[in-house]
């Protein structure tokens, strides 16, 4: 199957990956996902594109959103790093 013709994407799959960056207890839940059948990609929408420990946001084409996590009752200890990807219209 092709992705001109029309896959109902019924047998999807994904991937979970706890990264972390620098020294911080900021770790970052990366999900990607794909069609088992069309070998489509999954698509992230409506995120802001780039990684930080203050929200949740993706890679530039959509294909991964990162969700900055801790874990229990853990404060943010301030030394994450972050990037911002800003499109230019
Ligand atoms: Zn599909």
């Amino acid at each position: 199957m092709n992705a001109s013709s029309k896959c109902p994407h019924t047998d999807t799959h994904y991937n979970l990956n706890l990264a972390s960056f620098g020294d911080t207890n900021i770790r970052y839940l990366e999900i990607t996902g794909q069609c088992k059948i069309c070998k489509l990609p999954l698509r992230f929408r409506g995120l802001p594109m780039g990684m930080g420990p203050a929200a949740a946001s993706m890679a530039p084409d959509g294909s991964e959103a990162r969700l900055p996590v801790m874990f229990g009752d853990e404060e943010y200890d301030g030394k994450a790093i972050s990037f911002d990807i800003r499109q230019v219209k």
